[in-house]
């Protein structure tokens, strides 16, 4: 198939490389460098523009950081007035399928905008990591229709091993908001919760290999912490201010359907303040860095 791309990242790129190598892939990154890096590596072409990467596509995979930034490649330069965004290449009859961890709102709205083109969409976030989309065993949560799924449904299996079906659009991004919120309370769980332990005289790894052979365990106790904070590696490989974006779209989530949250609203502003202190690049676990500045001790061993 005639596949497009935009949004080669530390997500988008792994899962991009697993497409190029069964479709004829044109992709197009903000950093052009990327684009022909990733061009170079896997023989995908590059295009000029979002428009270019429309043309004669029929199924274009957006990953950016959120919602607004697929909006402006949507658009094209000039709000819309150039004629180089994506939407204006897209011909009817084409599947938008946007991977970015969004908001439904936005989704709902770009959906509409995109259907009087006769162009479908579905938000397809995913989830599994950089590890995950390499190896191709991402769990993807879609939303949509029934038909643009079912459409979707052989080349989400590219880079997707768990594929649900959840809803209409807006959907999957509702649920991954949600699900990243988790991982958001158990990083602060489990960071207020080791370094105590430590100053009470548990060892961080002894304590971890309790709590995972015990009910209180999660993928943060079980994978993230043993091996990114005890080994002292602290890999980047999710950012931590997108997380932060997550928590704030689960945030507005909860508020727009009348849900009261008080937990959700903590982690939200620790995750907030986290991200200041901690810079742009910092990735999501080493909001434990924080804990353990605060409490005196070395999450290691
Ligand atoms: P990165 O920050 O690594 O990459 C972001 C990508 O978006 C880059 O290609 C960047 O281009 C591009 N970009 C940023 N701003 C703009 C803009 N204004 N206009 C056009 N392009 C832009 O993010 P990830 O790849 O990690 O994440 C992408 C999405 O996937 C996010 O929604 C994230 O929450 C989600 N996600 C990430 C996971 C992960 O493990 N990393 C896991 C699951 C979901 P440039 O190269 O020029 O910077």
């Amino acid at each position: 198939m005639e596949v497009g791309f935009i949004g080669l990242g530390a997500i988008g790129r792994p899962i991009a490389k697993r497409l190029a190598e069964q479709h004829r892939l044109t992709v197009w990154n903000r950093t052009v460098e990327s684009a022909q890096a990733f061009a170079d590596e896997t023989g995908a072409t590059v295009a000029a523009s979002p428009r270019e990467v429309g043309t004669g596509a029929e199924v274009v995979f957006t990953c950016l950081p959120n919602s607004p930034e697929v909006e402006a490649v949507l658009e094209g330069g000039g709000g819309g007035t150039n004629g180089d965004g994506l939407a204006d290449g897209l011909e009817p009859g084409a599947l938008v399928i946007d991977l970015t961890s969004g908001i439904p709102s936005s989704s709902k709205r770009i959906a509409e905008d995109l259907a009087a083109k006769q162009v479908a969409y579905l938000d397809a976030p995913v989830s599994g990591g950089t590890s995950g989309a390499e190896a191709g065993t991402l769990t993807v949560m879609v939303g949509g229709s029934e038909e643009a799924f079912t459409r979707a449904l052989p080349i989400l299996q590219v880079f997707g091993k768990r594929i649900e079906h959840v809803g209409p659009v807006g959907a999957g991004h509702a649920l991954k908001a949600v699900h990243n919120s988790l991982i958001a309370l158990h990083l602060f769980g489990l960071g207020e919760a080791l370094t105590a332990l430590a100053k009470a005289g548990v060892a961080p790894r002894k304590a971890l290999d309790v709590i995972n052979a015990s009910n209180g365990r999660s993928f943060v106790s079980e994978r993230l912490i043993p091996e990114r904070v005890l080994t002292r590696e602290w890999p980047r490989t999710f950012r931590l201010a997108l997380l932060d974006k997550d928590v704030g779209i689960a945030r507005d989530l909860m508020a727009d359907v009348g849900v009261e949250a008080p937990v959700l609203g903590l982690v939200s502003e620790l995750l907030h303040q986290a991200a200041l202190t901690l810079g742009d690049e910092a990735d999501h676990v080493e909001v434990l860095r924080i804990h353990e500045r605060r409490a005196g001790v070395e999450l290691s061993g």
